[in-house]
């Protein structure tokens, strides 16, 4: 039985984004109350833990002094600072109120969540308030200020570590490609919608790496409408193959949401079928787990895809029908979505020939049989 760490307090939805922006803390909120009425944190090998703050040590690990120095200015109400040249304005990524505390309690929740497996507290840890994976040394963008991925894994590395990077959110995991991008210690490999119909318009096949880090960088970009079998056979063909091949320590992952059919921000069609599926594979490859959030928009989805997530980490099975009192609140009945992806035919053959298009030149540049 996989000895399973949730991180998640009160802490990491009371601040943030706010309610107009698409990056809701109540998503955080949903997702641990749904977790806790399913009795997830009675279970014997699930453990539910507060995150504690990154230090500023831990920040700089990635992120640059000036930067960090910037975001606690602007948290605290400076107006003088030019904060547009850090990414920050009115749009994606608006200057909160805390901002400083509620992005750095994310870092510091990747990071705990690296400790406990590195002393063997654990097996997989979920920081599912992470994942931000735009965030750039000085830079906010795609809703990221501080990426905590990218710190964690350059933590992991100090500790001698061997890292995979396995990124399933929608969107290309650009700010943790570049971090490593001349890297052979880290494999990165992201799946995401095709980098011409989507933020933030990198991702491409051919971006492989540079010097040391050639060919460890791995980029599957998949046309709008991928479904399910799709994706699922993109992922078998490529990612198992070179997670086998790479050999890690520990498998960091960003578990985004915002595949699925439902969400207002792309164009992806998974199910929570397909989701599962993934969350299961990558279950059995890893061999210690750092799972992280990610995105995740349409606020019916991503509290059960989290659910089931936690559900496969932790080898625990949840009724199909959600808690009564959750009904209650936020509506639904079902923990599985109960439609099926139906496609018209000649878009589903032509979406197939995209994606097996990629997989072969992936094939080609990486080698595989
Ligand atoms: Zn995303």
């Amino acid at each position: 039985m996989r000895q399973t760490v949730f991180l998640s307090s009160p802490e990491v939805w009371q601040r943030g984004h706010g309610s107009d922006h698409p990056l809701k803390p109540e998503r955080l909120q949903r997702t641990h109350e749904l977790l806790a009425e399913y009795g997830a944190f009675e279970a014997p090998n699930v453990r539910l833990m507060a995150p504690r703050p990154a230090t500023k040590a831990e920040l700089l690990l990635f992120h640059t002094t000036e930067y960090v120095d910037v975001v606690r200015a602007l948290s605290e109400g400076d107006s003088a600072l030019p904060a547009w040249r850090y990414g920050f304005g009115p749009g994606d990524n608006p200057i909160f109120e805390g901002m400083f505390d509620s992005e750095g309690l994310k870092v510091g929740s990747a990071i705990q969540a690296a400790e406990l497996l590195l002393t063997n507290e654990c097996d997989v840890a979920f920081s599912y308030s992470g994942g931000l994976h735009h965030g750039g040394p000085a830079l906010a963008s795609g809703f990221c200020v501080f990426n905590d991925a990218a710190v964690a894994i350059q933590w992991l590395l100090e500790q001698r570590q061997r890292v995979a990077y396995v990124d399933i959110d929608v969107h290309h995991g650009d700010g943790v490609q570049d971090a490593f991008y001349d890297s052979d210690r880290v494999l990165t490999i992201s799946l995401h919608q095709d980098p011409r119909t989507l933020f933030p318009g990198t991702g491409f096949v051919h971006e492989t790496g540079a010097g040391r880090g050639e060919g460890y960088c791995v980029n599957i970009p998949l046309p709008p409408y991928t479904d399910d079998e799709r994706y699922l056979w993109a992922f078998r063909e490529i990612v198992l193959p070179l997670l086998n091949r790479f050999t890690a320590d520990v498998v960091v992952t960003q578990l985004g949401v915002d595949t699925h059919i439902q969400d207002p921000l792309a164009n992806l069609a998974l199910t929570t079928e397909g989701q599962s599926a993934l969350f299961s594979t990558l279950a059995e490859l890893a061999p210690k787990w750092l799972a992280l959030g990610g995105g995740g928009y349409a606020m019916d989805v991503v509290p059960r895809a989290w659910t089931l997530a936690l559900g496969l980490m932790a080898g625990i099975h949840w009724p199909e029908e959600l808690p009564p009192g959750y009904q209650a609140r936020y509506g639904g009945r079902w923990l599985h979505d109960r439609e099926a992806v139906l496609l018209e035919e000649r878009l589903r053959q032509q979406v197939g020939v995209r994606v097996e298009e990629v997989v072969a030149t992936l094939k080609q540049i990486q080698k595989l049989g």
